[in-house]
């Protein structure tokens, strides 16, 4: 198990890690952000075992928290009163709402509504989850959305967030030990975010969105231990495995 460095809490920030959050149910292994984002939010991680409907039912069992819906489960998601809406993600900066009809190409969604269930997948790119009690959202964030203003576009596209009371999770992503990138690439981003070791560079990717969601005036964000390259039996890893690599299923929920 590798872990890299938790960071010290910087300014306004309340940083803390996900490293506990880990579980399982049925077989089915998922870390849950539930109890910090105050609504149905976390990401199923590598379960090679299961179908990917089988997924998408526990996803939306995880959002169904009323007691009258428990027993609904295994119906066509697609007919019932929650909805699963996903992205044709692209790298891009683009941010839709889940209400509207959904661009072909883009990598956040948000929703104020409580029967939509919002769900990005990654393989090294990092889910960040945000709710401020009205919308919630998710983003899927790599190095070119990052560059592009993702986080920044969240907060100028979703109006009436409400950054000081939002809680912001980051789900895992592939670490500074592990995201080894061409100079090219390296250069694009502040200095502070890469390292040079062995006569390639690497980028600290979930430090640079840290500090994003903090010039956002984000004050509570968890941030999450887990380099997904280093950790491959629990996370699914383009680096690791290539471009047929399988995704992991991040999903939140507004609920009530
Ligand atoms: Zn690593």
């Amino acid at each position: 198990m590798v872990l890299f460095p938790s960071i010290e809490p910087r300014g306004r920030l309340e940083v803390n890690n996900s490293k506990n959050l880990k579980k399982s149910i049925n077989g089915i292994s998922y870390i849950d952000f539930s109890d910090f984002m105050e609504v149905p939010a976390g990401i199923v991680l590598k379960n090679e075992n299961h179908s990917i409907e089988s997924l998408f039912n526990f996803i939306l069992k995880k959002c169904c928290f009323e007691k009258s819906l428990e027993d609904r489960i295994g119906f066509n998601r697609k007919n019932d009163r929650l909805k699963i809406v996903e992205l044709n993600q692209n790298h891009t900066n683009i941010i839709v709402n889940a209400c509207e009809k959904i661009k072909n190409n883009a990598d956040g969604l948000y929703v104020s509504s409580s029967d939509i269930v919002l769900v990005i997948k990654t393989a090294d790119c990092f889910p960040v989850f945000l709710n401020d009690g009205i919308t919630v959202g998710l983003l899927h964030v790599g190095w070119r959305g990052c560059l592009t203003g993702i986080i920044s576009n969240f907060f100028k596209e979703v109006y009436g967030f409400k950054p000081q009371k939002a809680k912001v999770a980051i789900g895992p992503g592939i670490g500074s030990c592990c995201f080894k990138v061409s100079p090219e690439v390296a250069l694009l981003l502040d200095k502070k975010y890469r390292r040079f070791k062995k006569g390639n560079f690497y980028l600290d990717l979930q430090g640079f969105i840290v500090d994003e969601l903090a010039k956002n005036q984000i004050k509570y964000i968890l941030r999450n231990n887990y380099c997904t390259a280093c950790n491959d039996k629990m996370f699914y890893s383009y680096r690791q495995e290539g471009k047929d690599v399988k995704q992991m299923l991040s999903y939140i929920c507004k609920g009530g």
